[in-house]
């Protein structure tokens, strides 16, 4: 190929490369040969510039791939060895992510899919890659997720969600943004405590009011952290427990009736 216009269209540098070739068209899409240029390279660990090619081995780096077609890049890369202190490493390529077989523009296409709300599995499906790789690519691109400041109107509820401090973890969420806040990991008294805890007192006093559904411990942490929040249980939950508590008496008066008769039975 005479024109290196296909590296440069997916952030990759064409002096990277001594020599390319493709595309060749295949099943699943196109394939390219690169062969990478050999470069002064400096040792990393003594920082030698005696340094010589050990081998070559091939990678594969997917450039483009959506449903209908992938586009890859066979890769003819350089591992070279520092002749001071025996250190094999390679050099990165522009455009490559070291350590994966994507380049970051396909990475940034995969993140900007998740951000608009798609699915691991369906971000997974339309790339070409497991759902495992999509995750670790998501997971390397937010190594920690702030938690929101607390809002006015702050719910809280909980759903299953296993962890080894709970069964039950807390969707955190602002009522009037409709956003969440946070997902912590328990609604037990001491993990509540610690968490509120650990923010300050201007912003806990921002809080106006906590919606909850009927369980006792938000009740307790409203009262110690909360100060200027009223507790509203929200119409779904009292609904839910007013159904639970009818229902409860209902078989409560049935099983009292087949009680009272059967020691009536019995006396006769
Ligand atoms: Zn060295």
């Amino acid at each position: 190929m005479d024109s290196n216009a296909f590296l440069l269209s997916f952030g990759m540098k064409p002096g990277d490369f001594e020599r390319t070739e493709g595309p060749i068209e295949s099943d699943e899409g196109f394939v390219y040969e690169g062969w990478e240029a050999r470069k002064d390279a400096g040792c990393p660990r003594c920082a030698s510039r005696s340094c010589i090619i050990k081998d070559r081995y091939v990678a594969e780096i997917r450039l483009r791939s959506d449903m209908l077609k992938t586009e890859i890049l066979v890769c003819h890369r350089i591992k070279y060895v520092c002749k001071g202190c025996g250190k094999t490493f390679t050099i990165p390529l522009k455009g490559a992510m070291v350590g994966r077989s994507l380049t970051y523009l396909e990475r940034a296409a995969m993140l900007a899919e998740l951000d608009q709300g798609d699915t691991f599995e369906r971000v997974a499906m339309a790339h070409g890659i497991s759902k495992t790789e999509a995750v670790n690519v998501f997971d390397e691109a937010h190594p920690e997720v702030r938690r929101k400041p607390l809002p006015k109107i702050l719910l809280i509820d909980e759903f299953k969600f296993s962890t080894p401090y709970s069964k039950y973890c807390c969707h955190l969420a602002d009522f009037e943004a409709s956003e969440s806040v946070d997902v912590i990991r328990s609604r037990q008294k001491a993990y509540l405590d610690e968490y509120f805890g650990r923010i300050g007192e201007s912003e806990r006093g921002r809080v106006k009011v906590l919606v909850t559904d009927m369980y006792d411990e938000y009740a307790h942490l409203a009262r110690k952290w909360l100060p200027n929040a009223k507790v509203v249980a929200d119409r779904f939950h009292v609904a839910q427990t007013m159904i639970d508590a009818a229902y409860g008496y209902h078989n409560f008066e049935r099983f009292r009736k087949r009680f009272l008769l059967m020691r009536w039975n019995k006396r006769r």
